[in-house]
């Protein structure tokens, strides 16, 4: 035994951490770093952002993208393109993350908060058309996961009612809903790329647009209130300060990075799903046995496997269970704490009718390690701690 033994435990060496995400190497990346940084042009709006916008047209159908510097940024976009003012409404699922409804109370208007349908973690259509007022502006669906709503019955009700959808679709690169891409529906959509989304640049975003009328105002808030895009496209001879806006762009050197992730997004995809579909098959008599819920997508549903969940039967077993997992080396992990119950959403939103579904789910949720990299053998350890969880009392 050499001196170096006795720093490393036992319990380290039969429980390595299997982490929930972990962001993948692409090829290219320092290749096309060092493009940009030899080139001496770092800043926003150059070659790559060109390059890795074409990229997410064409895997979003979207009718055009703009790069931000994160999901959050693309939200906001969206936010101040919809005009939104106080006394405005905005019908939010309280499932999701802060930014969703951030973006909203950033114009002064009210999200308003409603309940999920557990089938899918997103948007309950039902309880949308409830919350709708003479004030309603717009609806800012979460594909939950990538997994999209009735889109068809959204779309008409939201088509009824006379207001906007706006998509969330920070989970839901390459997901689909009945055979069209997320991201696609919406007058404008949101896309992240943050470290632990399907593609990342550590921080980014997208803001998709498929209301063309939007897009030069969109140019201009982005770029600081100004039209220095329309300048660059020698459109105008100079540029000034003409409209709100702040620094919604990447730069270059971020962007370089996207650029490689997104080249590689099928790869990527292929061993995101392998992982998906293994967790989906090995644990369905677990489930079967304990009364766990696994998730699984409506039949319309391509989803982007970002996450594997499964519904725990409640939340004494989910608590206990975590505890377990993450001893036994599984960082398996929960979220969100329902926005109708956190602080900022109490202050500055409105919830008119409970939320029992997205209580219970949030209570009971279990995400479990998925990234492109995971081993066979990570992916089986996962499943056999997940396995070996036998609670004394629940
Ligand atoms: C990640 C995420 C965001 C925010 O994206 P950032 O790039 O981190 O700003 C917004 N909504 C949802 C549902 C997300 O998962």
């Amino acid at each position: 035994m050499g001196p170096n033994a006795y720093l490393c435990t036992l319990s380290e060496v039969q429980t390595p951490w299997i982490p929930y995400s972990k962001p993948y190497r692409a090829p290219h990346e320092m290749e096309y770093l060092e493009q940009v940084l030899s080139s001496g042009r770092t800043h926003g709006d150059g070659p790559f952002t060109k390059r890795a916008s074409q990229l997410m047209e064409d895997l979003t159908s979207a009718d055009s993208v703009l790069l931000t510097g994160s999901g959050t940024h693309a939200l906001e976009l969206a936010s101040w393109l919809l005009e939104l003012a106080p006394g405005d409404e905005v019908i939010v699922p309280s499932f999701t993350f802060s930014t969703t409804a951030a973006s909203v109370v950033m114009t002064g208007a009210t999200p308003v908060f409603v309940d999920i349908d557990p089938a899918t973690g997103s948007l309950d259509i039902e309880a949308a058309e409830a919350a709708i007022t003479g004030r309603t502006w717009a609806v800012y669906v979460v594909h939950y996961g990538g997994v999209a709503p009735d889109m068809d019955r959204l779309t008409g009700l939201a088509e009824r009612a006379g207001i906007q959808i706006v998509e969330d679709n920070a989970h839901g690169l390459g997901a689909r809903w009945g055979g069209r891409p997320c991201g696609s529906f919406g007058t404008l959509a949101a896309q992240s790329f943050h470290a632990t989304k399907n593609i990342q640049c550590g921080e980014g975003g997208a803001l998709l647009i498929n209301d063309p009328s939007l897009r030069a105002r969109a140019e201009v808030l982005r770029e600081k209130g100004t039209d220095r895009s329309k300048f660059l496209r020698g459109e105008v001879d100079k540029y000034s300060w003409i409209d709100r806006g702040s620094s919604y762009l990447p730069s270059e050197l971020t962007v370089a990075v996207l650029t490689a992730q997104l080249e590689a997004f099928d790869t990527i995809q292929e061993q995101r799903h392998a992982i998906w579909n293994t967790y989906a098959e090995s644990l369905v008599p677990w489930a079967a046995q304990t009364g766990a819920a696994l998730m699984s997508p409506p039949e319309k549903v391509d989803h982007p496997a970002h996450v594997f969940y499964f519904l725990a039967p409640d939340a004494g077993y989910r608590t206990t269970m975590l505890d377990h997992l993450h001893a036994a080396g599984v960082g398996a992990t929960f979220h969100y704490i329902p926005l109708h119950s956190s602080i900022a959403g109490k202050r500055f939103g409105r919830t008119p009718n409970p939320c029992p579904a997205t209580d219970e789910f949030a209570a009971r949720i279990v995400r479990l390690p998925l990234w492109p990299g995971m081993t066979d053998a990570e992916t089986d350890r996962v499943i056999t701690r997940v396995h070996e969880f036998a609670p004394a009392m629940v």
